[in-house]
């Protein structure tokens, strides 16, 4: 649980694999040796050819997958981008133990990764060490003699993470994205989202029990009496209750003019008078401040009402565990880590069991140190000629996207200039950044997996807080490179993909350029339309968030969206759980977009490379080769617990959906297929935006 809660709309993911609270990564396959292999570009063994592409294309494309890679036992669900980042764990645990092993010559980076991903494996020594890192910490709060010392105790609970009552960070100011800015935002919440303390219904009704005997089970690991634990945990219920009360919903979170409030921190001070705030501003050690983005100014008031009206005593218990939830259990002892696993992931996700040590371990050190790590893995695993063939189809895509504006017979004139200008600003970034982060400042000891893990957070906070007034890096990266996913970031107008995702299948260069389209394009394309989606068309082409839409054309964008809304919010996910048509919008918007533009650019190179669409390779024309391309970048399935999770969570639709809910907005792929209209995947009324 060390996710610091981001403000939403800065970064728009592609997500090929998703977790609350932890990366998600692959685990071995039944097939594998030592490096498992990745499947190729149209992998003919995943396809279900009982099942008709016109009925359940997912199906098609996808159907065996499961009988030949069935969820491991410590996943909550396996796919394509599972495979691809089991494979890129594999490589990056070779490098570490080598980084590990290295002796004296290393270099500095070397010594960090190093000694990091040692530490973080050495369980006897983490063990041995019990609580002890966290008594200094848990000394702090039990002296604590009045809710007057708070501010200085929550700036510093800020640098290591743990967001208390609420949450300090920078952001890119939405109105000038030249300036970085300070932000608070909600937080302060154990479970997944506001909703989870309100929902009705048994399986929510449990997940809250479930929840109050873990905090009782940590404070009981802690040393607390069963019935102290008990009533502390029953307390935090109730204190956090009436916080998710004033918090403001993620759906509602998406809008981004619902969680812009740029004012002077007297404001701030006005609204939450029973915070020092400019004590809080000071002990933080950012330069200095005189306004700050308040994302959800309500909150603030009922936060401030609600410290108010709590006891001390309640406080302080308040302020235990948040600290003990905002640690990685992963450099706690043993009984904590299975405790956390046990609610997190297991209640929660329906993972049955933990990950193997070294995969977490893996997994920490990108967290940690991603562009040091990441400068050794570009090195070994990218190829200039991945970076130059990815720059070509980015740039076809780009192609795509000019020409389809001009094709749209809903946009006027006036907002097709708009919309060009801020198409041609986009950034393309590929691979790995140009000038790599600086860890020299930060201190990896060997043998200290704790004060690794606190000071490697630390030293990031404190990386991003140092930026608030200062001038933007437009070269920086929010990913780091062997990340097996993408991302478009509003304020800078920009797309990434790191080196993780340029791999194959979905980038695969022995693949024909159908099943490059298909896989890889469709993917480059959805970040593309992250730009115009209902969130990105917001923002102009100097990420400025600034209504460049004529009244009229605005309007109609919001009822062809409107019909994806319908379109999501009828598909059922498991169970009774539908999908959130409202919540997931941007990300189908992005997957319809992604599709069609890959398949207009895939048209183009074809004809300038004279490919004949009607030439069949492994039984399948060029054509039905894009869509089994797409269609096997969400290939796998999931557990019903991870699936109702990611539904009230997380904005992209579970992945049978993202091929389904796609093709059937698309006549091409019906003709493709010869499908007649009527059928499931080429209905009459199909849904589009872009
Ligand atoms: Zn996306």
């Amino acid at each position: 649980m060390t996710a610091r809660p981001a403000v939403y709309i800065a970064i728009t993911a592609l997500l090929l694999f998703s977790a609350l609270c932890a990366p998600l990564t692959a685990q071995t396959p039944a097939v594998s040796t030592k490096t498992p292999a990745l499947p190729s570009g149209l992998d003919t063994r995943f396809i279900d050819t009982t099942a008709d592409p016109c009925v359940d294309f997912a199906q098609y494309a996808c159907g065996n997958f499961s009988n030949l890679y069935p969820i491991p036992n410590d996943r909550s669900g396996y796919g394509t981008g599972a495979i691809v980042s089991e494979y890129t764990e594999t490589v990056l645990h070779t490098m570490l133990e080598t980084a590990a092993a290295g002796g004296a010559k290393r270099t500095p980076n070397e010594q960090k990764i190093g000694d990091f991903y040692a530490s973080c494996t050495a369980t006897d020594a983490i063990d041995q060490g019990g609580l002890k890192p966290l008594q200094a910490e848990l000394a702090r709060i039990a002296t604590l003699k009045s809710k007057d010392q708070l501010p200085e105790l929550l700036a510093h609970y800020q640098l290591i993470n743990d967001t208390a009552f609420f949450n300090f960070s920078e952001q890119q100011d939405f109105k000038d994205a030249r300036k970085q800015i300070a932000v608070v935002d909600q937080a302060g919440l154990g479970l997944p989202e506001r909703d989870f303390y309100f929902r009705t219904g048994d399986v929510a009704e449990k997940t809250r029990t479930q929840y109050v005997q873990h905090i009782t089970n940590i404070f009981k690991l802690m040393g607390e009496p069963e019935t102290k634990a008990a009533s502390d945990a029953e307390k935090i219920m109730q204190l956090e209750t009436a916080l998710a009360k004033v918090s403001m919903d993620i759906t509602s979170q998406r809008n981004p003019r619902n969680i812009y409030h740029l004012m002077p921190v007297s404001q701030l001070a006005a609204l939450a008078p029973g915070i020092a705030w400019s004590r809080f501003l000071k002990a933080t050690g950012v330069p200095p401040v005189s306004e700050l983005n308040v994302t959800n100014p309500d909150f603030f008031k009922g936060m401030n009402a609600l410290l108010a009206s709590t006891d001390l005593e309640t406080v302080k218990t308040y302020l235990r565990w948040q600290l003990i939830h905002a640690t990685d259990s992963l450099v706690l002892p043993q009984a904590f880590d299975d405790e956390v696993f046990d609610f997190y992931r297991r209640k929660l996700a329906g993972q049955p069991e933990q990950r193997a040590r070294w995969k977490r371990c893996v997994q920490a050190t990108d967290g940690a140190l991603g562009e040091a790590l990441g400068q050794v893995y570009v090195a070994q695993q990218f190829p200039p000629s991945s970076k130059l063939a990815t720059v070509q189809m980015v740039h076809d895509i780009e192609a795509a996207m000019d020409q389809e504006i001009d094709a749209l017979d809903w946009m006027s004139a006036p907002t097709k200039v708009r919309a060009k200008e801020k198409l041609h600003a986009i950034a393309d970034k590929i691979g790995y950044p140009d000038h790599w982060r600086d860890y020299s400042k930060l201190t990896i000891v060997r043998g200290d997996a704790f004060g690794n893990a606190e000071r490697a957070v630390e030293f990031e906070n404190r990386r991003q807080l140092a930026k608030i007034g200062q001038p933007v890096d437009r070269g920086e990266w929010g990913m780091s490179p062997p990340t097996i996913n993408a991302y478009y970031s509003a304020s800078m107008n920009d797309i990434n993909f790191p080196a993780g995702i340029l791999q194959a299948p979905l980038f695969d260069p022995n693949a024909t350029d159908a099943e490059n389209y298909g896989h890889i394009g469709s993917i480059v394309g959805h970040e593309l339309t992250h730009g115009f989606d209902d969130e990105g068309r917001q923002f102009d082409a100097n990420g400025n968030l600034k209504d460049w839409w004529t009244p009229e054309d605005g309007k109609k964008f919001d009822e062809m969206t409107a019909c994806e809304v319908n379109e999501y919010g009828n598909f059922v996910a498991v169970d009774d759980v539908k999908l959130n048509g409202k919540l997931t919008l941007g990300e189908n918007t992005a997957d319809n977009g992604g599709l069609r533009l890959a398949y207009i650019a895939f048209l183009a190179d074809a004809n300038r490379k004279n490919i004949d669409l009607t030439k069949m390779q492994d039984g399948y024309t060029p054509l039905q080769q894009f869509f089994l391309g797409q269609g096997q970048d969400w290939c796998g399935s999931t557990r019903p617990e991870q699936l109702r999770l990611q539904v009230q969570t997380d904005p992209h639709s579970p992945r049978r959906f993202r091929v389904n809910g796609v093709v059937q907005n698309m006549p091409e792929f019906g003709r493709a297929f010869g499908c007649k209209t009527g059928q499931p995947m080429m209905p009459a009324n199909a849904c589009r935006v872009w």
